[in-house]
């Protein structure tokens, strides 16, 4: 008798017991978690460098020295999106799911750009010496985008160190809160100097950074210097205080944050991709290529972060006192 009851209440437990398990035990996982995806705040394409030894197909050029520093390609870049994670499905299916977004919205970070850069890397693999007007409306032609010069000393091209820099460049920007875009990331493209200006007009960008480097029959001649729309061109008068005024914080801010030589600024009324441009557009000579101990130290990685970061200070400056 004893025996019964006592398995009539082991029963009676595992009755239970099973009860509960079936009860609480967790649904199937119909809201497989998804992966989280996170997504890149900038998508930097890989470069690709030619290796010295490919580079040295030509050991300097020089003469290149007043010739017309435009041109180039550019390949708009979607602009950085910012990464939505998702909300974690939670286990009980009670929850509502416009809850659990609003719950996630505190913690997005809040993405607030300083405004549009567009950044030219100067020249191309090749060069495309087919003609275009100098300016709109112009009868004047001149090449499409020339070669640029070539490193003496190190045997670079001048249009791998521009976009060495203009990556540089991208990167300190995006870090001071810009957005970036610009008009080639690779070598093998072909954009003239006309769509080159035309992109950063599309882009209504609030500035235009031209990058690039110097050539001279002299070796002895070094030092950045910063070109800026002439004001006496029709064309562009209505960015010409604007540019002047950009040139102006980028120059003071290579002159403060390098040890290099200051060449100054140049007003240039027969530069291609100055002409067309329809916001503020300016050129930075970096240096001399063709002296062999400006060509080596522009391609020290500590003294391209010098450069960069002194024209980041400069874009800063004029990005925060243009009014507007
Ligand atoms: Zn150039």
């Amino acid at each position: 008798m004893n025996k019964l009851k006592t398995s009539g209440f082991a029963a009676l437990l595992a009755f239970v017991a099973m009860s509960f398990f079936i009860a609480y035990s967790p649904l199937p996982d119909q809201m497989a978690k998804q992966p989280e995806r996170t997504l890149p705040v900038s998508q930097i394409a890989p470069l690709v460098v030619p290796s010295a030894a490919q580079a040295t197909g030509s050991i300097a050029a020089p003469g290149n020295a007043g010739a017309e520093p435009d041109s180039d390609v550019e390949q708009p870049q979607a602009s950085p999106v910012p990464a939505m994670p998702h909300p974690a499905p939670s286990a009980p299916a009670v929850q509502h799911v416009q809850q659990s977004e609003a719950a996630a919205l505190p913690d997005e970070p809040e993405v607030v750009s300083r405004g549009l850069i567009f950044l030219d890397p100067g020249h191309q693999r090749r060069g495309n010496s087919q003609l275009e007007p100098v300016s709109p409306g112009s009868k004047e032609r001149k090449a499409k985008v020339t070669g640029g010069t070539t490193g003496v000393a190190t045997g670079k091209p001048e249009y791998v160190l521009n976009l060495e820099i203009a990556v540089l460049l991208k990167q300190a920007l995006i870090q001071q809160g810009f957005e970036v875009q610009m008009t080639r990331e690779e070598h093998d493209v072909d954009i003239s100097n006309v769509e080159r200006a035309e992109m950063a007009n599309a882009a209504n960008a609030q500035l235009a950074i031209r990058i690039h480097a110097d050539g001279n029959e002299s070796p002895k001649a070094k030092g950045f210097s910063v070109l800026y729309p002439d004001a006496r061109v029709e064309a562009t008068q209505s960015i010409q205080p604007a540019s002047q005024h950009a040139a102006e914080a980028i120059l003071e801010a290579l002159k403060a944050g390098t040890t290099a030589a200051s060449r100054g600024m140049v007003a240039r009324s027969d530069l291609t991709g100055f002409n067309w441009s329809q916001v503020p557009v300016v050129l930075i000579e970096l240096g001399f290529m063709t002296n062999p101990t400006e060509d080596e130290l522009m391609s020290d990685p500590e003294y391209q972060q010098q450069m960069v970061d002194a024209i980041t200070t400069g874009i800063d400056t004029y990005m925060l006192n243009k009014g507007d």
